[in-house]
């Protein structure tokens, strides 16, 4: 591997995203999602499960406060772990003490990311001072020796890591580095990246490979990513040494988290999930299939590829394929969601990817995004873009409804609300998007994504700007002493045409495009007045660059309807409608209840037609199939095998992403072909 041939996301501050259909997204977030997240932050939501979590900081503040105004004679009160804390049922009366999930504070640093990275997109100085003021609870709950989780810092420090596995410290951790780093580049604030670091420098010296130290490692994996993060930031060894650490421990033998003694072993320890669970069943150099946790896995993923980057470490940048490999060609929803059962919030076996079951949590989605932008920055292939580009338009989009108020956790392909409320095994799924949750990670996690998706459209190596995602932007990238300007305009993911607009000099600038995977062929104007050559999915173009340039190339988008393979025993017979990046799905509003009996011709004609949904211009797609003809009432459970009848009927297809924005009602994916 040649670290000369890497590329790296742009910053923030040299990209301004114009496009329509992004900017609205991150407009949501900026007006919807962080003010709302506030309130919750605070437990001002009525009708919204109360998170504890600035609450919590506050309290763990105050008893530093207190401990160093009365010195040694103060003694912090004692409690009980759980690992969850209920609300009393006084609540007007809380006592001193932790409450909520024992992550609670990452929910803090998940915000103050999205805040900084929205920032860089759009200054604002009321937010600026909230921030600021958040900053200053977080800071004051730091320990003298640099330890900063709350749920310790209330319950008593003697318990501070004996329970990696569980509880979620280095998580919050890694969250918390994560939330200062954005918020950093956004301000040039470095007093939360002092306390991250500090916070740091206090793991260091705990975990690590010499005699000693802790031979312990992440139960919940996001530190391995963010310590590469503070390692680019700050420079300092040590961070890049930790995240090493903790991801050559993982697997190892004897098992780490058997040696924590849990008082209590959890249903996953009975499944064969014991270790997979937390990927931790082998060493993961050694591991080629995706398993456990989603959301952990893909974390894990994206720490490794940041250290095989970093190092240049072939072998373990061969792991990170082999994970990829295995997820995308045998574990992935085509709307891009991972994690096939509830069980464990995990993956299932190869091609076990049931519809109406599904968990295909919104962070499960997001980290393959980050998982993928990763493996990107290592090796421009067009293989990891496609797929982060279909996780985003459908699997992590869905995850928010369209006006920016409520959330999917869950994101399944196929809902009947009835089984929803009826049938215990899809409890887990939610028929509409929910305010809040008690365990609120998905919200906050589409937030920073979706502010900063700019870093996630392009990356940079020393001369080729790599556009991985039509997202209208412009930018600016250095070439040597010299400065590109690059201003790209599309109506993705509507339309597949796109304008670049270049300005640099002379022929050291080259562009990659990558040429999505939902098209076969794509035409480039006037394509003799370039340097053209294809790698891996994108066409390299350079050329003697003048005072502007306007490159126009155009990807056709086509209704197309897809199938699984045949190893996918739940969709055999059926396909999915897909149209560019976008993914289809019916709804009951539009084609009455009962989808499970329609049909859809593949031969018929699909038109395309652009129309408002709830606020939002989409184009929705109309085909031709039939439905099974309502039989009588008295209908037999069953009876001898009758000729189907069936009655033609139109199908309307919408967006997977803005399905349940209408009220309960089903909705599938996958539909029987005629
Ligand atoms: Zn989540």
């Amino acid at each position: 591997m040649d670290q000369k041939n890497f590329s790296v996301p742009l910053s923030l501050r040299d990209i301004q995203v114009t496009d329509d259909f992004w900017k609205n997204e991150m407009e949501l977030v900026r007006k919807e999602v962080i003010p709302y997240q506030w309130e919750a932050l605070n437990d001002r939501v009525a009708g919204a499960a109360p998170s504890f979590c600035m609450r919590n900081f506050r309290i763990a503040g105050k008893m530093n406060r207190e401990k160093a105004e009365r010195g040694a004679s103060y003694e912090a009160p004692k409690y009980t772990f759980r690992g969850f804390e209920a609300l009393p049922e006084d609540p007007e009366h809380l006592e001193d003490k932790f409450y909520g999930f024992v992550f609670q504070d990452s929910d803090f640093s998940k915000w103050i990311e999205a805040v900084g990275y929205s920032l860089t997109q759009h200054p604002d100085s009321a937010l600026e001072e909230i921030a600021d003021g958040a900053i200053d609870i977080v800071c004051a709950a730091q320990q003298e020796d640099g330890y900063l989780d709350t749920y310790y810092i209330i319950n008593g420090r003697d318990k501070t890591f004996t329970n990696l596995r569980d509880h979620h410290e280095l998580y919050c951790f890694g969250h918390l580095t994560e939330g200062a780093m954005a918020y950093y580049e956004a301000t040039g604030k470095d007093k939360l990246l002092k306390a991250a670091e500090r916070f740091a420098d206090y793991i260091y010296n705990y975990f690590g490979a010499e005699e000693g130290k802790c031979k312990g490692y992440p139960g919940h994996e996001i530190a391995e990513m963010a310590l590469v993060r503070l390692y680019e930031a700050t420079g300092k060894q040590k961070y890049l040494d930790l995240s090493s650490f903790f991801i050559e421990q993982r697997g190892t033998k004897p098992y780490y988290f058997d040696t924590e003694g849990h008082p209590k072993e959890s249903i996953r320890d009975e499944n064969g999930l014991r270790y997979a669970y937390n990927q931790a069943h082998l060493p993961v150099r050694e591991q080629d299939e995706a398993v456990g946790h989603a959301v952990r896995a893909v974390y894990l993923y994206c720490g490794m590829a940041d250290v095989a980057r970093q190092k240049a470490d072939e072998s373990l940048f061969d792991a990170c394929e082999r994970l990829w490999d295995n997820i995308v060609d045998k574990k992935m929803y085509i709307t891009g969601g991972i994690g096939a059962t509830h069980m464990g919030e995990a993956f299932s076996f190869a091609y076990d990817l049931p519809n109406d079951t599904t968990y295909a949590e919104t962070c499960a989605s997001i980290g393959l995004v980050f998982f993928a932008r990763r493996m990107l920055e290592m090796r421009p292939d067009a293989k990891y873009a496609n797929v982060m580009e279909r996780a985003l338009y459908n699997g992590v989009l869905s995850g928010m409804a369209l006006d920016g108020k409520s959330f999917f956790y869950v994101n399944p392909l196929e809902v009947n609300p009835t089984a929803c409320h009826k049938d215990e095994r899809k409890f887990h799924v939610k028929p509409v998007r929910q305010k809040w949750f008690g365990c609120a990670c998905c919200p906050p996690n589409l937030a920073r994504l979706l502010s900063s998706i700019g870093a996630y459209a392009y990356t940079e190596s020393e001369d080729t700007l790599f556009v991985h995602l039509y997202i209208g932007s412009t930018l600016t990238k250095r070439v040597g002493a010299t400065l590109a300007d690059v201003e790209i305009r599309s109506r993705f993911p509507w339309e597949g045409d796109v304008e670049i607009r270049v300005r640099a000099e002379g022929s050291g600038f080259k562009l990659a495009l990558r040429i999505p995977d939902w098209c076969d062929t794509y035409r480039l104007e006037d394509a003799q007045q370039y340097t053209l050559s294809e790698q891996n999915g994108y066409l390299y173009i350079t050329k003697e660059w003048g005072e502007e340039d306007t490159i126009r190339i155009s990807y056709p988008m086509e209704a197309r309807l897809m199938e699984a393979a045949g190893a996918v025993r739940e969709t055999v017979g059926k396909a999915a409608l897909v149209r560019g990046p976008i993914v289809y799905c019916l709804e009951e509003a539009d084609n009455g209840a009962d989808l499970h009996l329609l049909s859809v011709n593949p031969a018929g004609a699909f038109s395309v037609i652009a129309e408002e949904l709830c606020g939002l211009q989409v184009n929705k797609i109309q085909a031709e199939g039939t439905r099974r003809a309502k039989e009588k009432q008295d209908e037999a459970l069953y009876h001898p095998l009758r000729p189907a009848v069936r009655e033609k009927a139109a199908l309307t297809y919408i967006p997977y992403f803005a399905w349940a924005n209408r009220g309960e009602n089903e909705m599938q994916v996958w539909t029987r072909v005629e």
